[in-house]
């Protein structure tokens, strides 16, 4: 179902009443990697405000390597991020790792988004392609694009068809940055499926010197749109403190990529 044969015209994928993603239309989603505190998301929230943009993305349920890491704010982590959108109007992203609380996140989320280490989790999938809500799927740490668009196939399988697929980075050899940048995956999903694709920068580069580079090959390559992370101070930061945008480099990256 998601294969372009099937359907020839591009999805778009409509957020609320105003955003379209796909078909042209291009958007952003910055926002922190966790929700730490209802200030520390106002701060990244009105600036991405004040740059006319519409989205904020912000972690509560995190997929962390070590179980002794911070693991998010959870429930009250949506809370936060809710109330913050809604103060300045912005529309909301955030990961949910449990099938049973896809119900739970359409009271505070506009996106749902699948993580990465999630994107074989067959179960969450279905329960996503029940949701109501668009899904925002990241590809799979060492996923091939094959595997990436069959967890799409699971989403709309079970009928929701309001997909924005994410190329993240995958696992290679090159340890240069984080992750491997797989930037043919773009015009590849662009050409084998008809739904909006996305870059996330951050954790495929993990590296704040490449950010505005991967964002423009992410266009370039004809990206629907770039998921960046923005936190007030990085280097306090709970969780990927290495590689977010502090808020003047992201009003910098932002101004660049417009130019
Ligand atoms: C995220 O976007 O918050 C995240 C954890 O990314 P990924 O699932 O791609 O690692
Ligand atoms: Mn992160």
């Amino acid at each position: 179902l998601v294969s372009r044969q099937k359907k020839p015209t591009d999805t778009v994928v409509n957020i609320g009443e105003e955003i379209q993603i796909g078909n042209g239309h291009q958007e952003f989603v910055f926002g922190p990697c966790s929700v730490e505190s209802y200030e520390q998301v106002d701060a990244v929230a009105q600036a991405i405000k004040e740059e006319g943009l519409s989205m904020l993305r912000g972690g509560a349920f995190k997929p962390r390597t070590s179980p002794y890491d911070f693991q998010g704010l959870g429930l009250e982590g949506l809370k936060i991020l809710k109330e913050v959108g809604d103060k300045h109007g912005l529309k909301t992203v955030s990961e949910i790792v449990n099938p049973n609380d896809i119900e739970l996140a359409h009271d505070y989320v506009d996106v749902i988004q699948i993580g990465a280490r999630n994107m074989h989790n067959f179960e969450l999938l279905k329960e996503a392609g029940r949701a109501s809500k668009p899904i925002f799927l990241k590809r799979g740490l060492a996923a091939t694009i094959n595997e990436f668009i069959n967890a799409a196939e699971y989403i709309i399988s079970q009928g929701n068809g309001q997909i924005i697929l994410c190329e993240r980075g995958i696992r290679t050899y090159e340890t240069a940055t984080r992750n491997t940048l797989d930037i043919t995956a773009v015009p590849i999903l662009k050409k084998e499926t008809h739904l909006p694709v996305f870059v996330d920068v951050t954790h495929s580069t993990g590296r704040r010197d490449l950010l505005l580079p991967a964002a423009k090959a992410a266009f370039a390559t004809g990206a629907d749109g770039v998921m960046a992370e923005v936190h007030p101070d990085p280097a306090t930061a709970l969780s990927d403190s290495q590689q977010q945008m502090d808020i003047p480099t992201f009003q910098s990256f932002i101004n660049e990529l417009r130019q």
